[in-house]
């Protein structure tokens, strides 16, 4: 018969050939382990009947945060010449903070100026998805995006913008409720020229007023 946790040793992160994501292997027994040992630090009653599934559901938990679906970067030919930005806006996401390890989540706007290829829109959402489950900090989440956009496509420029609310600064500490971080990495003409930044921004900038 199937084993009783059969989506647990889902362990290979295996993005295409080209990402340079970091091998990470989780061992889900271990996992386990530790979760009913934190369990325990904390002072709940591990094995009573409320809590005796707990440390699976933890496993499974953080196995499916961690563990990003792998993809095929397909990119084609610019054949027509596109010359103009395509962004893919309020892209949802989230991520677990590597500092906490508590969600953060948000939208991120992902755009480029294409060069020589592009990138089937569906795919942006993929990229985000590849880094952000991983423990991450925002700003390392946006550099990761920006770059791979930039390695893949070679394209004229690159705009990343992330905005994320942070568990860790809404529950606790601070506790500024609602209150959401935004960070950029801007590449390229994205960067250097002042239009195609402003028509950029100017796109990205809009979500927070619109929804
Ligand atoms: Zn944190």
């Amino acid at each position: 018969m199937a084993s009783h946790h059969d989506r647990g040793p889902r362990l290979a992160l295996a993005p295409a050939s080209h990402s340079h994501a970091a091998p990470r292997e989780i061992d889900y027994a271990a996992v386990q382990r530790a979760s009913r040992e934190l369990l325990l630090a904390l002072g709940a009653d591990v094995d009573g009947e409320a809590l005796l599934e707990t440390p699976r559901r933890m496993a499974d938990a953080y196995t499916e945060l961690l563990t990003p679906q792998a993809f095929r970067p397909t990119t084609f030919p610019n054949e027509d010449g596109y010359d103009e930005l395509i962004v893919a806006r309020a892209i949802p996401f989230h991520s677990l903070c590597m500092h906490h390890l508590l969600p953060f989540h948000g939208v991120a706007h992902v755009g480029y100026l294409p060069g020589e290829r592009i990138i089937g829109l569906s795919k942006l959402g993929r990229v985000v998805e590849l880094f952000a489950r991983d423990l991450q900090i925002q700003e390392r989440l946006t550099t990761q995006i920006a770059r791979w956009l930039q390695r893949e496509l070679e394209p004229k420029g690159v705009g990343v913008v992330l905005e994320a609310e942070h568990m860790c600064m809404s529950l606790r500490g601070v506790q500024k409720f609602g209150a959401t971080t935004v960070t950029s990495a801007l590449h390229g003409c994205v960067r250097d020229d002042a239009r195609t930044r402003q028509e950029f921004l100017a796109l990205t900038t809009r979500t927070s007023h619109d929804q």
